[in-house]
């Protein structure tokens, strides 16, 4: 059998991609998945002379294929992949020194804002938290001392659409990292790396893995030095995922151009369902005509994924009481799994956030956040229906 190496893989689909590149069957077996090298270290010949691996921390066969897939999935020449996705946010902070000022858009991920500010703020980083869709703010804000330029779309749990190409052309044009968290999108929906960015970081435990059983994280570039500094860090701190988690997230890459397409599908399902219904005050998702960033979600995305958040009419009663009555939708934080989802972002995701902050963003008590599973949309509508009915 021809081997799909490095040389020939990116001539072939997405599909294709994901389930062969990086993933060639194993030489000494011929077993045809990547086995799980379940080992600690590797055996020398001689001193110094190994087969290209010599301890799991800096490298293991499993991680290598999974890097190697991603790398491919998002056209980049290299890929690394962590424990979480916040142990791929602290290595990349760590290619930073004290006095570094860094810019990132005002609603990102919770957890990425507490590790900004609550642990690299002490060491000495700076952060400027501000609204990217105002390209002119984000030009003037950009210092002598600012290194990287942090960004997510679309944004948690508002689903702003942040133009890719536009901002890191700026962040290009003033010598300045660009890294887009791609988590919401997957590798499928959205290519940040072809529109600018220098680094794409995934929280694999959303849709690249999207069977909600492993937490991780991967980021690809195809920028060396970076890669180069930023692997010299995994390997230096440590937080690398085990061969297992690897193997669990490369099997749910099989099928991420399947499970994407299926997710978008339901999405519009509920959206729509959601946009005709008296007890909706309003439903946010980029795909819908409504959405005040639809034209630049269709220009810069290839599809617009599985997130649905919507305003209830009523307050915080009549929220919790929506909320307790659904059974097929799990209440949960997370998303990206093939099981639907539904939260609340005030008491739960977004508790931590000053409630004037709160107020003035959108996230108000009626808000509610959808991750539409891989069900039948028919099953999906009927639960919410019975669920709307009792309030
Ligand atoms: C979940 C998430 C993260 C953090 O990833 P973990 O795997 O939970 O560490 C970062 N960014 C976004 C957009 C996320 O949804």
């Amino acid at each position: 059998m021809k081997k799909m190496d490095s040389e020939n893989v990116n001539q072939f689909g997405f599909g294709t991609r994901a389930i062969h590149a990086g993933q060639a069957p194993e030489p000494v077996t011929g077993a045809v998945m990547v086995p799980i090298f379940q080992t600690s270290t590797f055996a020398q010949e001689s001193p110094g002379k190994n087969k290209g691996y010599e301890y799991a921390r800096t490298g293991n066969p499993t991680r290598t294929a999974y890097q190697d897939c991603v790398a491919s999935l998002e056209g980049a020449k290299s890929a690394l992949a962590f424990s979480s996705g916040l142990a791929t946010t602290d290595a990349i902070l760590h290619t930073l020194k004290s006095g570094d000022h860094v810019l990132c858009c005002d609603d990102v991920y919770g957890g990425t804002f507490r590790i900004f500010d609550k642990v690299y703020r002490k060491l000495g980083l700076d952060f400027t938290f501000l609204d990217f869709s105002d390209l002119k703010q984000v030009e003037a804000a950009f210092r002598p001392n600012t290194r990287l330029l942090w960004m997510e779309t679309p944004t948690n749990p508002l689903l702003k659409v942040l133009d890719i190409e536009a901002i890191t052309a700026i962040a290009r044009r003033k010598k300045v990292v660009s890294v887009v968290d791609n988590t919401f999108m997957s590798s499928y929906f959205q290519k940040p790396l072809s529109l600018g960015a220098d680094l794409v970081i995934h929280s694999v435990t959303k849709y690249m893995n999207g069977h909600s059983d492993v937490v991780g994280g991967i980021l690809a570039t195809s920028n060396s030095e970076l890669y180069e500094q930023i692997k010299f860090f995994q390997n230096a701190v440590g937080a690398v995922p085990g061969p297992m988690d690897c193997f669990l997230v490369m099997r749910g890459l099989k099928t991420l151009h399947l499970r994407m397409e299926q997710h978008q599908k339901n999405a519009f399902e509920v959206a729509h369902f959601l946009e005709g219904h008296s007890k909706i005050e309003k439903v946010i998702y980029p795909g819908l005509e409504s959405h005040p960033d639809h034209a630049l979600a269709r220009r810069q995305m290839s599809g617009f994924g599985g997130m649905i958040s919507f305003y209830l009419k009523g307050g915080l009663a009549e929220t919790r009481r929506f909320l307790e009555q659904v059974s097929l939708f799990t209440l949960a934080e997370s998303l990206g799994g093939v099981e639907s989802l539904i939260g609340h972002p005030v008491t739960m995701t977004h508790a931590s956030i000053p409630v004037e902050t709160r107020e003035k963003i959108g996230i108000r008590d009626n808000l509610v956040r959808i991750s539409t599973g891989v069900e039948d949309a028919q099953d999906l509508i009927a639960d919410l229906t019975q669920a709307l009915k009792k309030i």
